[in-house]
């Protein structure tokens, strides 16, 4: 039996178990909702354009070319985005609860990669993205 942490809200608790005994998060993907979390890269013109790196939870990578849409396929629950094209970095962490959108796009003035989304439930109010310039994070 391996200890493992909640996704959900980061407690320690075995692997073995369905659910988190303290959240109720069910620890088995196939237990939770798939969502498709679609990220458009707004189509910009730079001299030099490379393909941006999506890296999701530390694992999984995907491409992000100019003007282009990828679809990430990804759990009930909060997952961290990490944007990159060159030095640049921008981790986003979103909490999936239904099918999002989200956009990026690079900033012309300083070079940044933005990130913004929007959540469709319009109860909450609170946005659930965390936009980061070189590792720290604010909300907004
Ligand atoms: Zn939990």
């Amino acid at each position: 039996m391996a200890l493992i942490k909640c996704s959900e809200c980061g407690k320690e608790i075995s692997d073995k178990a369905p659910a988190c005994p303290n959240c109720g998060m069910p620890l088995r993907s196939e237990d939770r909702g798939t969502y498709n979390v679609i990220v458009t890269r707004e189509n910009q013109w730079f001299l030099i354009n490379p393909a941006a790196t999506i890296t999701v939870d530390n694992v999984g990578k995907y491409e992000l070319k100019n003007g282009s849409s990828i679809k990430i396929p990804l759990t009930t629950g909060e997952h961290t985005l990490l944007f990159s094209l060159g030095p640049r970095k921008t981790e986003a962490k979103i909490n999936v609860t239904e099918d999002m959108k989200i956009t990026m796009k690079m900033n012309r003035t300083t070079g940044e990669i933005n990130v913004t989304g929007y959540k469709v439930d319009s109860k909450t109010n609170t946005p659930n993205i965390s936009i980061g310039i070189g590792g720290s994070f604010f909300k907004n």
